[in-house]
């Protein structure tokens, strides 16, 4: 199976660290990076690091949260990285020992970088944090483990058609297209995520990311 690699996320990650850069500069380098690594696709992805890092609406207020984002996105990145490593020396392995075709876990291997964990709805995505989910997703292709029957993101049982109805999480291949109005709905929430119109020009209050959809639990509370 050949692998599409996705090259030059430690560019625009360096450029998010770089203070002396102006912060929408920044902000930029870091869309940069979640294109390149968004396993739940960019616009949950996107959504899942706002919240997480609290990055405000503006950004001068917090410049730092910039960098928490990249913290949790790198780290994740990071993970799935030494996955492909081991992925790659197994089936290396295994080509030497004459078996060319790839074998158990490496059949559920998915072929990209971005939607590993597709979420078609940016609001519905895992709670954890990135690094639990990868670290999970991980875990489930070492035992071999596919989503034809369960969510790999959480285990929870679900037809190999639909979208796991506990973390949003769609299967492999899902091609249900969304109604118009459905569409109209997301790109209308999309642009508010993009804007970041929901949070304070601090940040997000409690009470915010509380009425958050899907709000995950930070380190910092
Ligand atoms: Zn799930």
């Amino acid at each position: 199976m050949r692998l599409r690699y996705v090259p030059g996320f430690p560019s625009p990650a360096r450029k998010v660290r770089d203070r002396s850069l102006p912060i929408g500069h920044r902000l930029s380098a870091l869309h940069e990076c979640a294109r390149r690594f968004s396993p739940y696709g960019f616009r949950a992805t996107w959504h899942h690091l706002t919240v997480s890092a609290r990055i405000p609406k503006r950004l001068e207020h917090d410049p730092e949260s910039l960098e928490r984002a990249l913290d949790e996105l790198e780290a994740a990145r990071r993970l799935w990285l030494l996955h492909m490593e081991t992925v790659a020396l197994r089936r290396r392995e295994s080509k030497s020992r004459g078996h060319r075709i790839p074998r158990g876990a490496d059949e559920a291997y998915p072929p990209g970088w971005s939607g590993l964990l597709h979420c078609p709805d940016l609001d519905v995505y895992p709670r954890d944090g990135l690094v639990a989910v990868i670290a999970r997703l991980v875990a489930a292709y070492a035992v071999g483990a596919t989503d034809r029957r369960a969510c790999l993101a959480c285990e929870t049982p679900r037809p190999a058609t639909e979208v796991c109805p506990r973390c949003g999480v769609a299967p492999r291949g899902y091609a249900r297209s969304p109604s118009p109005e459905e569409r109209e709905r997301m790109d209308d929430r999309w642009r508010q995520v993009w804007g970041r119109t929901w949070a304070t020009p601090y940040g997000f209050t409690r009470r915010e990311r509380q009425a958050l959809p899907n709000v995950i639990a930070l380190a910092s509370e």
